[in-house]
């Protein structure tokens, strides 16, 4: 007999009983919020047993037999474990090994959690309020939706009905095998599914319609949506089925589903849901209207389509063994949606644009308080915490760099291996490594180990130490001081690949080298005109020159560097500042140098680092602050101009919104803003005269200029929105006025139903990031926190508290610490540790800084400005 080992893991489930094959029926009533449900889980049974163990939670069980090899029917008491979410079975006498049935009649409420089985609600062109059902299991959610072993291990097949009103469309993840009318209900069959986890599975059920469809070899693509936005459809049909094709043929297997259907969902908590075969999206991930959206808005739903793909494979045909593999998943998705969309749309450069990516990784892991990308995870909650920049820009940023380190074609066969070798199994991080190294013929492991499993990355200082000796040297990064205490430690240390670019005479020589000590001396040929350390920029790591290679390479041209060069020197040089490494001086001079940059996403870092001064100065230090903002962002704006030139790229148009908006807004410039209110009046008249790129600019200038006519205005225009894209430029819009009372009104809208749960938290979020509603937002969080804990989605409630990092003075910084702390509140894993590091970074510069920062600011402007 099989007892539970006394102390047994209660986050897992034995494994004497394990599932085989699902027969599932589900019947839900949209209109009641509830469903029905009849499944037969075919067990194979191990060891001999008298009781068995599933996951189940918020569901009533209201009957369990289970049927044996020669027919035999025992009748199973139900025993709910609600705090474990779990049901027991106890059998009246033992079980032996083999084949049984386990029949479960249960029954379950439709939530507006967005979480499980879920409803979700939208107006139809009528105007008529309709309500649809949707599914997201993962991470440990399918046991609210039906009784299971919902561990990603415990792989089966699955078979689903589902029962629904004859009008309603109904999809799942296999191909519609049979539709019949039974009792006045359309029942839908789906055909079997491969073995695959329980996280992957989906139901769909409402009013939605699909596109016809497209075809990659026999596997047929379709868009779903609400009834209204089939035209919104074809850009993410597009990506969908180039991606599909692209992974086809990267991996070498077809895509494991018989149909791939993408579904957008008016209420969705995250960005998108890999589910096999029927992949469900929020609607701004989705549809776009491909003429008139942004660029930003296209590469959105580009990447997210791309990646959920990815996934197909890498994730549903490969499943991690258990939640600490879950970086895996999302690292390697992250990874391969750059690659599908770079070779898809060479022109938008996505591996350049990704440096953005890699940045917000770099400024989370330069934390005291980041964490490994990979740790150990006990109860599955714990790795709710893992859904964020570490685990998916830090992890593909690190993937990235084994790619390039050991070659693309490598790489490529070891994921192809890897895939072979554990297809519809599970796999670790270590078989992964294994497989790459097998193609490569590398240790993969001694480099990757420090990266994945270890918190944080290098700062390599290079200096000329000899007329022809570079030296490098390794120390962990940190904007804050590390602890004194933790020098009896050894001190971190990486295997880091690095590629320098030798300027000598007039030759540029590349030098490739790991460096696994704490410091490397390299001899170079002669005595160079520069060194360019990270060439490429595909390294997860700072570079900090001395001042002698500094001086050359500042000397021989910033013009000559690659984008992504010319963006890590910038990055890098902004954060070893806010570090205290670099003289803020020194960083302030440093950006007059990219005045003819035409990168948008070097300006991204300028903009993002005169934003980041705009928060933490007084009131009266503002004109001096935006009087320098113009005079830095002037000759860009000037030669870029206000209007699209012919055979201008999507780049270009892109960072013409991001400079008018900087002008507009942290620079205040009237005649920008009188432009911006003309051109809007414009674009009203005739939404095709105004490139679309330059609208969202417009649009927040207005805000920050506006009253409360233009705030009704677009409050009605986030009301009447015609596309998801346009209800969230609206949106985000009311939170970007100065006027408190309007502010306050944008607060209350997160708590009325004006405004989606899945959008909420961001909305109080956005708040306290504008710096004339940090004080507002934040007692708006204290005053309603247990009504928001209550109700917004979890991952929206943690993202929320992401607007604390901008409460940046001493008085804000103690009330936000003394608030979480009296609370107990505990947002997973370190994230509160993390936001309030970043808080406590931002108000010790402001300690630092803030007189130093005047006088250079009106040294250096002429007088201060006066706007
Ligand atoms: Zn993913």
């Amino acid at each position: 007999m099989n007892q539970e080992t006394p102390g047994a893991d209660p986050y897992r489930l034995p494994r004497h009983i394990v599932p085989v094959r699902y027969d599932l029926r589900l019947e839900p009533d949209l209109t009641a919020a509830a469903f029905q449900g009849h499944e037969t889980v075919t067990l194979s049974v191990l060891e001999p047993t008298t009781s068995i163990l599933l996951n189940a939670a918020d569901l009533i069980i209201e009957r369990a037999q289970l049927e044996g090899p020669h027919g035999q029917r025992l009748d199973g008491a139900i025993e709910l474990e609600e705090p474990l979410e779990r049901c027991r079975l106890t059998l009246p006498i033992g079980i032996t090994p083999g084949s049984w049935r386990l029949h479960l009649s249960f029954r379950g409420t439709l939530t507006d959690k967005l979480r499980g089985f879920y409803r979700s609600t939208y107006t139809d062109p009528s105007g008529k309020v309709k309500i649809l059902a949707a599914t997201q299991f993962e991470a440990t959610d399918a046991r609210r939706g039906f009784p299971c072993w919902d561990e990603p291990d415990f792989k089966a097949t699955f078979s689903v009905t589902l029962v629904v009103e004859p009008s309603m469309a109904a999809v799942s993840n296999g191909r519609v095998e049979s539709e019949t009318l039974e009792e006045g209900k359309k029942v839908v069959r789906f055909a079997d599914t491969i073995v695959m986890s329980t996280y992957l599975v989906a139901f769909v059920v409402g009013h939605i319609e699909p596109t016809p469809p497209t075809f990659v070899g026999k596997t047929p693509i379709r868009i779903w949506c609400v009834p209204g936005k089939q035209e919104l459809a074809s850009f993410g049909q597009d990506v969908a089925t180039a991606s599909l094709k692209f992974f086809e043929e990267y991996y070498g297997i077809p895509y494991p589903g018989d149909k791939l259907d993408l579904l957008a969902i008016p209420d969705f908590a995250a960005g998108a849901m890999e589910n096999l075969g029927a992949i469900t999206f929020r609607e701004t991930a989705l549809l776009v209207d491909q003429r008139n959206g942004t660029h930003g808005e296209l590469e959105r739903v580009a990447d997210v389509v791309a990646h959920e793909n990815a996934h197909m494979w890498f994730g549903d045909l490969v499943t991690m063994s258990w939640w600490n593999g879950l970086w895996l998943n999302e690292a390697f998705a992250t990874f391969m949606e750059m690659l599908a969309v770079d070779t898809w749309k060479p022109q938008w450069k996505r591996w350049e644009t990704f440096c953005i990516s890699r940045a917000a990784a770099l400024s989370v892991d330069g934390l005291l308080s980041t964490r490994p990308v990979e740790y150990p995870v006990r109860a599955p909650k714990d790795a709710d915490a893992m859904f964020d920049v570490l685990t998916y820009e830090k992890g593909a940023s690190v993937l990235r760099m084994l790619e390039q380190h050991i070659g693309p074609d490598l790489f490529r066969n070891g994921v192809r291996d890897y895939l072979r070798r554990h297809a519809y199994g599970n796999a670790d991080t270590n078989d992964l490594w294994v497989a790459l190294g097998d193609a490569a013929n590398f240790s993969v492991p001694a480099m990757m180990n420090g990266w994945i499993f270890q918190p944080g990355y290098p700062l390599i200082t290079a200096e000329l130490t000899a007329e022809t000796t570079l030296t490098l040297k390794q120390e962990r990064f940190a904007y804050l001081p590390t602890d004194s205490r933790s020098s009896a430690t050894p001190p971190s240390s990486w295997h880091v690949p690095i590629q320098l670019r030798v300027l000598s005479q007039d030759k540029n020589e590349t030098v490739r080298m790991l460096l696994t000590g704490q410091d490397a001396h390299v001899t170079l040929a002669s005595a160079p005109k520069s060194v360019l350390v990270n060439e490429g920029g595909h390294g997860f790591y700072r570079v900090r020159y001395g001042p002698v290679l500094r001086a050359k390479l500042l000397a021989a041209g910033i013009a000559r560097l690659a984008a992504t060069e010319r963006f890590n020197l910038i990055n890098d040089s902004w954060a070893t500042t806010v570090a205290g490494l670099t003289s803020l001086a020194d960083y302030l001079d440093l950006t007059a140098g990219f005045s003819d940059d035409r990168d948008k996403n070097v300006w991204a870092i300028l903009i993002d680092s005169f934003a980041f001064l705009n928060r933490l100065i007084e009131p009266n230090q503002r004109p001096a602050l935006q009087a320098f903002v113009r005079q830095r962002v002037q000759p860009a704006f000037s030669a870029v101009g206000w209007t699209t030139k012919p055979g201008e790229d999507d780049l270009i148009r892109q960072l013409r919104g991001e400079l008018v908006a900087a002008m507009g807004r942290l620079g205040n410039d009237p005649a920008a803003q009188t432009r911006a209110a003309e051109l809007y009046e414009t674009a009203k008249q005739d939404p095709t005269a105004v490139d679309p790129n330059l609208l969202p600019a417009l649009v927040s200038i207005l805000a920050f200029t506006g009253d409360a006519a233009r705030y009704d205005e677009f409050a009605e225009r986030f009301r009447t929105a015609k596309t998801p894209q346009e209800e969230r430029r609206y949106l985000f819009s009311l939170t970007a006025f100065r006027q408190s009372e309007l502010l306050g009104k944008t607060l209350e809208r997160t708590l009325n139903g004006q405004i989606r749960l899945q959008d909420a938290p961001a909305i109080v979020s956005a708040v306290m990031g504008n710096v004339y509603g940090k004080e507002l937002g934040w007692e708006f969080v204290k005053t309603h926190w247990d009504r928001m804990d209550r109700e917004f989605p979890k991952q929206g409630l943690r993202r929320m508290c992401g607007g604390i990092t901008a409460l940046a003075t001493p008085a804000l910084e103690a009330d936000v610490s003394a608030f979480f702390s009296s609370r107990k509140i505990d947002l997973g894993g370190k994230t509160l540790e993390q936001y309030l590091e970043q808080l406590r970074i931002t108000v010790r510069f402001r300690e630092q800084h803030a007189s130093r920062l005047q006088e250079y600011l009106v040294a250096h402007t002429a007088g201060g400005g006066s706007s």
